[in-house]
């Protein structure tokens, strides 16, 4: 297999952040619209030591977002980096306590906007998932959700929760009314989990928050009965390898994708923050073929596990599945 072919497989990307989409040129750049100074040197910038300093260099450059005309390039400009990557589909985190230089919904429409435009001009089909932060109050999150039932976001199609739960400690009580909200609206539901907390926090996301997938997941190894309850019932789990490498494992050969695969859980492959992390979805892809190694088949069977696990609607999904098996009988002849 070839990243060539990988770039053209109609990918779908369900673990993505529109903060992790900032390089460095665009900061410069909004820096200087804002008056602001550059936090380091240009070259270290996309270079945090931590997830922690991460985050507060992503809560910097989101913040120099000013107006709705910024957002709605920054949306638009994402869009096409993933489109020409190959992207068909994406449902892109967004998470507003980040952007505090626009009020939330004017940043969600300005974002949404950006979606469409970008899906009129033939780029990637991007969807909205607002997402909470771990720090706020359970009164805060569900005056969110109140407030995305009152006017959604035309792209709106899920609720997700993100941030440092090493940091927080466990959350899933304080966010299950927002979540409920959330389900009772027919919006999909995700949640990080797995990642800076450990099996104990996948629990609660799926018993506390009623999650249909989990970001990240990866040390649910850590746990073999709740690895038999993810597969039982077919929770996938979005992993981020370079995202697990830099922040979890330190090397990719102490990832464990392949105990994942083989365990039967169902495994979608994505970016986090890919400008952030320099992948994409085409080389992310392609690492998982080198960790289990899968042939393109192996890339086929996760696209076609990210389209179940997505929000997309039955249309939609049924027009990526159709997608995908144009490509696979194009790519692998021989395939009945
Ligand atoms: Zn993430």
């Amino acid at each position: 297999m070839d990243d060539d072919s990988l770039r053209r497989l109609p990918k779908v990307e369900l673990h993505v952040h529109l903060e992790g989409s900032f390089d460095v040129d665009r900061i410069v750049e909004l820096a200087d619209e804002a008056g602001e100074e550059l936090p380091a040197n240009p070259q270290s910038i996309l270079r945090p030591k931590s997830l922690s300093e991460l985050l507060a260099r992503l809560d910097w450059w989101c913040g120099l977002i000013r107006t709705p005309e910024q957002a709605v390039r920054q949306a638009y400009d994402f869009a096409a980096r993933l489109g020409a990557d190959g992207v068909a589909y994406a449902e892109v985190i967004v998470n507003p306590t980040h952007w505090r230089g626009l009020r939330r919904e004017a940043l969600l429409e300005a974002v949404s906007a950006g979606f469409d435009q970008a899906a009129r001009d033939g780029h990637c089909d991007a969807w909205l998932l607002v997402s909470l932060l771990r720090s706020q109050s359970a009164d805060e999150a569900l005056e969110v959700v109140e407030a995305l039932a009152a006017r959604p976001p035309s792209r709106l199609v899920g609720l997700s929760i993100d941030g440092n739960e090493a940091a927080t400690g466990p959350t899933g009580h304080r966010f299950a009314p927002a979540f409920a909200l959330a389900g009772a609206l027919g919006l999909g539901r995700t949640a990080h989990a797995g990642e800076s907390s450990g099996p104990e926090g996948i629990v609660s996301a799926l018993d506390d928050l009623g999650v249909s997938r989990i970001d990240h997941g990866v040390r649910c190894v850590e746990d073999r009965d709740l690895m038999g309850r993810l597969a039982t019932e077919g929770v996938a789990l979005n992993v981020c390898l370079t995202s697990n490498v830099e922040l979890l494992y330190g090397s990719i050969d102490g990832h464990p994708l392949a105990t994942l695969v083989d365990g039967g859980i169902a495994v979608t492959i994505n970016t986090d923050d890919p400008v952030t992390l320099d992948v994409t979805l085409t080389s992310e892809l392609a690492l998982a073929q080198s960790v289990c190694r899968w042939g393109l088949q192996g890339a086929i069977a996760a696209t076609e596990t990210a389209i179940r696990a997505s929000f997309a609607s039955a249309s939609k999904a049924s027009d990526l599945h159709k997608r995908l098996s144009e490509f696979a009988g194009w790519t692998l002849p021989d395939r009945t």
